[in-house]
């Protein structure tokens, strides 16, 4: 055999010592003592028991920094500091409530070592945008890791956590628990894979995450999949700036940034805009079926790979001219092009049980949930060309609709209303939805006759609403784009309007309401004004058929 009794060759000794020394030095730079309390039971668990002993004695060999106290499971301490599985090991308990669960061995004892040192230098090396989100985060959390000692990965979550129990000892506390020494919590918790990171007791993460979102999931108890960083600059200028961050913004970002245009999405309030609210979609196309949330994190995503997001910021005004300057409500954008995608929101009828069954068989859209409801009976509530074109679909793919309106004639076009007839979609004229009722999801409807003036009770599984939208327009207003009839945006066929600069795409724009759509149109408007900001010229060769499409 070359090299020692241990097969190690000269390199790998070296190595090894390297590390030693290396190891020692940090050690000698720590300033504070680390306290460690092992509570053991002789019956229970030894072998890992001992393997905890060991890595800790290795550890003493190279630091007298860090005391070592063990404790049978039956000591008064163990019931002081609430140890009741064997081994548990305490790390500073007076200052910190952070526990191990299990042995800190194999791919762990990095995870161990590094604790030890952060604890004795009394700080984490966690980085500013992590920390602010740290900061932020108020109510207790109790963080549980399931981790285990062949998992190359757990180290890196393991350390995390560490850092947001060290930072907020107060607030935040770390129960780090090897799967192998404590199978019975593995299973309770379901945790058959990790790393996977519970905080009181909701799951929040599966798998190693950058530090930045393990904070985010550890503030929002919710698995986060992005993180957008904070910029404090007063005045940004760029090519393009969105306004909304839905389906179509996050689309026209996509396209404009992979134009070349420098481009920036401000979102007021939830990323993804109308999709951040739907439960489920079932008809954007490659996706057959997701939560809304889903589709949302892939949209927002893919967008951050090309563009700048700044969320949580709301566009107050827009001064015209060139260049253009958006202002929100945290800075100015210095601007060649605007792009107004802000949407569009369903009326409601404004009734009891409205909008807590909503997502449980009210619903605003026959063509995302209309399949839901094949084979059972509704109604549609409205009169306008909505109302009838979604009742005619609903009835197309084999749902039992009846249309309610409040009034005694229809304002949809003549043939829509003919079509209503040959299809025999009975209508109720003059009646009013007065409530809308049912325990988990729709199963009775109040409606108002308001000729008889008398209330009925009918059976329904859903309650589709048709009663309009309310197009996002106040911002544009504001600035003096001019809005169709119907309070649309009104634009030309290369999504241009009337401003010279800005742009529209979207619900916003009226038509088909639909993610598909929005996010086509958002793809068209950033091709568009990619192509008017190289080719002026085509810009004014167009500006003549921009003005008889606005002026229709
Ligand atoms: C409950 C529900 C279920 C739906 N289900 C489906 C479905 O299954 N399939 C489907 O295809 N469609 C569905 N839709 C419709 C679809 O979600 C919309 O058509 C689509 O989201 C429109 O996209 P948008 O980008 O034009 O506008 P929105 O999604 O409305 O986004 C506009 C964004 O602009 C932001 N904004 C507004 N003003 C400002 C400002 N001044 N500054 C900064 N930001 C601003 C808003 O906060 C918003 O996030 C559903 C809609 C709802 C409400």
């Amino acid at each position: 055999m070359k090299g020692d009794d241990y097969g190690w060759d000269e390199g790998k000794k070296s190595e090894a010592w390297e590390v030693e020394r290396e190891l020692r030095k940090t050690f000698d730079r720590m300033t504070n003592k680390v306290s460690l309390l092992l509570f053991t039971s002789p019956t229970k668990n030894e072998p890992f028991n001992e393997a905890t002993r060991q890595i800790i004695r290795g550890i003493r060999q190279l630091t007298d920094k860090v005391d070592l106290l063990e404790f049978d499971l039956n000591h008064k301490m163990a019931q002081k500091w609430n140890a009741e599985r064997s081994p548990t090991l305490l790390f500073g308990p007076e200052r910190y409530h952070i526990r191990w669960l299990g042995a800190p061995a194999g791919e762990e004892v990095r995870t161990f070592v590094q604790a030890l040192i952060m604890m004795g230098q009394g700080t984490t090396s966690l980085e500013e945008q992590a920390r602010k989100i740290l900061e932020r985060i108020e109510e207790p959390r109790h963080i549980k890791l399931f981790v285990s000692p062949t998992c190359p990965y757990c180290p890196q979550q393991a350390v995390n956590a560490l850092m947001a129990a060290i930072e907020k000892p107060e607030t935040v506390s770390l129960e780090i628990i090897d799967i192998l020494a404590n199978p019975d919590l593995a299973d309770e918790y379901s945790a058959q894979s990790v790393p996977q990171t519970f905080s009181d007791d909701i799951l929040i993460a599966q798998g190693a995450q950058p530090v930045e979102l393990f904070m985010l999931s550890l503030d929002r108890l919710e698995e986060q999949s992005f993180f957008i960083p904070d910029d404090d600059a007063e005045e940004i200028e760029a090519d393009l700036v969105i306004v909304g961050g839905g389906p179509a913004g996050l689309t026209a970002g996509i396209y404009g940034a992979r134009s070349g245009l420098n481009s920036a999405i401000v979102e007021k309030d939830t990323l993804g805009g109308q999709i951040a609210i739907t439960p489920f979609v079932e008809n954007y196309p490659g996706v057959s079926q997701a939560g809304g949330k889903t589709l949302v994190d892939l949209m927002v995503s893919h967008a951050l790979e090309y563009c700048r997001i700044f969320q949580g910021e709301e566009v107050m005004d827009i001064k015209t001219g060139k260049p253009l300057v958006v202002i929100t409500n945290k800075r100015r954008f210095i601007v060649r092009t605007v792009l107004l995608a802000t949407g569009a929101k369903h009326r409601h009828l404004d009734v009891s049980g409205e909008s807590r069954l909503s997502g449980h068989g009210v619903s605003y859209c026959s063509a995302c949930d209309g399949p839901l409801f094949r084979g059972r009976k509704v109604i549609m509530v409205g009169g306008g060309n909505s109302a009838v074109t979604e009742a005619l679909h609903l009835k197309n793919i084999g749902v039992d609709v009846t249309l309610v309106h409040r009034r005694d004639t229809l304002r949809a076009q003549e043939q829509l209303v003919s079509n209503l007839r040959s299809n025999q979609i009975p209508v109720l004229f003059n009646t009013e939805v007065q409530e809308i009722r049912g325990k988990d999801r729709v199963t009775e409807v109040v409606l108002h006759d308001n000729k008889a003036r008398k209330d009925k009770k009918m059976e329904v599984n859903g309650v589709f609403i048709a009663v309009g939208y309310e197009p996002a327009v106040a911002l544009a207003q504001k600035i003096g784009v001019e809005l169709t009839p119907e309070g649309y945006i009104r634009h030309d066929s290369r999504h241009r309007t009337n401003i010279p600069g800005v742009y529209s795409a979207g619900d916003i724009e009226g038509g088909y309401k639909q993610i598909v759509t929005a996010a086509g149109q958002g793809a068209e408007a950033a091709l568009s004004i990619f192509e008017d900001l190289v080719n002026p010229y085509w810009r004014k060769e167009t500006a003549e058929e921009q003005l008889k499409t606005n002026q229709k």
